[in-house]
């Protein structure tokens, strides 16, 4: 046998990050996409950058940078954009952990932490969520080592749903090591109505060892595109610039931002609507003999620890895709009424049936 290259042998043991399925003639409620296409107005902002697409985008999305720090009033040095804030997550733990450092965050929580603390190198230590499915901040706080660099905290959280509130999280932030980055990542925050569930953008504005990450993914609509945002400390920012991969966020993905704060009170107009049919949804859910704890994002969480795959195999003869993790529980986001309405049917009947 010739020799092979070899690669990391780590990377056997990396989880796969497994993406909602599409299935066609299916309803798919397996990513917690929006279920609008984009709105004129953003369509033809693409459509008009696309002309130019022999060009390389603009490095540092300055643009961009200038209207969130404007929109979010903090200052350009305190904002970065990614491709996608999967990868600020990614570019966080790689600017933050050298090997043997550790990153904390709650499980289950957002599957790419595992994958990109990996990645990075860092070794990664987790912290059940507590009986309620909800981060269990006081065992968080327990956690923290003089190895712990930084801990995410997803608010709310996926794939459960559930949020922190402000006087726990203001306690926890209180207690965490000035020397520990707290990422907050706020992927769902558009979906929030509880005003309880606070907006971390003011503890990052306040505080030097506080992130918030955002994406126009979700509420805003452009999962497809690939840019989110993150609030930090200057000298965080100009660390994530460093491991920036070139030219990520690319062209189209910059003017469709712009285009969608442009047309931002039409956008968050749409998440109020799904916010209400998230409640519905659970309302239904729970009247039906489901435990789902309470939401503030544009999913809902059952867990069905056992049953979890059989339920999603039954949603499926329903064509509808839900989004299983095995063993656990379902997560199903939100659509329009109507593909709601399908979801809700195939419940009932699983629970007619079992
Ligand atoms: C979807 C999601 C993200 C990021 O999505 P991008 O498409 O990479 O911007 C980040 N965090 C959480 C918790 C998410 O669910």
């Amino acid at each position: 046998m010739p020799p092979t290259v070899p690669t990391r042998a780590d990377l056997e043991s990396l989880p796969k990050y497994v993406p909602g399925r599409t299935v066609t003639g299916a309803i798919k409620l397996a990513s917690n996409e929006a279920p609008g296409g984009p709105l004129p107005s953003v369509a033809e902002a693409i459509a008009r950058a696309t002309t130019e697409v022999n060009r390389y985008p603009d490095m540092g999305a300055w643009a961009l940078v200038d209207r969130l720090a404007n929109e979010l009033e903090v200052p350009a040095d305190m904002v970065a954009v990614g491709c996608g804030s999967v990868s600020l997550c990614q570019q966080l733990v790689q600017a933050l952990c050298t090997q043997g450092e550790q990153a904390l965050f709650a499980w289950r929580s957002f599957e790419a932490y595992p994958i990109v603390t990996q990645v990075a190198g860092a070794d990664q230590v987790t912290v059940p969520l507590d009986a309620t499915h909800t981060h269990d901040l006081d065992a968080m706080l327990a956690a923290i080592t003089p190895k712990t660099r930084l801990v995410f905290v997803c608010n709310p959280n996926n794939p459960t749903g559930t949020a922190v509130r402000r006087a726990a999280l203001e306690r926890f932030l209180d207690q965490v090591p000035a020397d520990v980055l707290v990422v907050l990542d706020e992927a769902y925050r558009e979906y929030v109505t509880d005003p309880d569930v606070p907006d971390g953008l003011q503890f990052a504005r306040e505080r030097d060892n506080v992130a918030v990450l955002r994406t126009f993914s979700k509420a805003y609509g452009l999962a497809g595109l690939r840019v989110g945002y993150g609030v930090a400390p200057a000298h965080v920012t100009t660390a994530l610039r460093k491991v920036y991969v070139p030219f990520s966020v690319n062209a189209l993905a910059q003017a469709a931002a712009i285009a969608s704060l442009d047309a931002r009170d039409e956008l968050l107009a749409r998440c109020t609507e799904i916010a209400a049919e998230r409640d519905r949804v659970r309302g239904e859910l729970l009247a039906t003999g489901y435990v789902v704890p309470e939401s503030q994002a544009n999913f809902v969480w059952l867990p069905l620890s056992e049953r979890t795959e059989e339920f999603a195999e039954h949603a499926l003869d329903s064509k509808v895709v839900v989004r299983p993790f095995a063993g656990d529980g379902v997560r199903v986001t939100i659509g329009t009424p109507e593909e709601n309405e399908v979801f809700l049917e195939a419940a009932r009947t699983f629970q007619r049936s079992s």
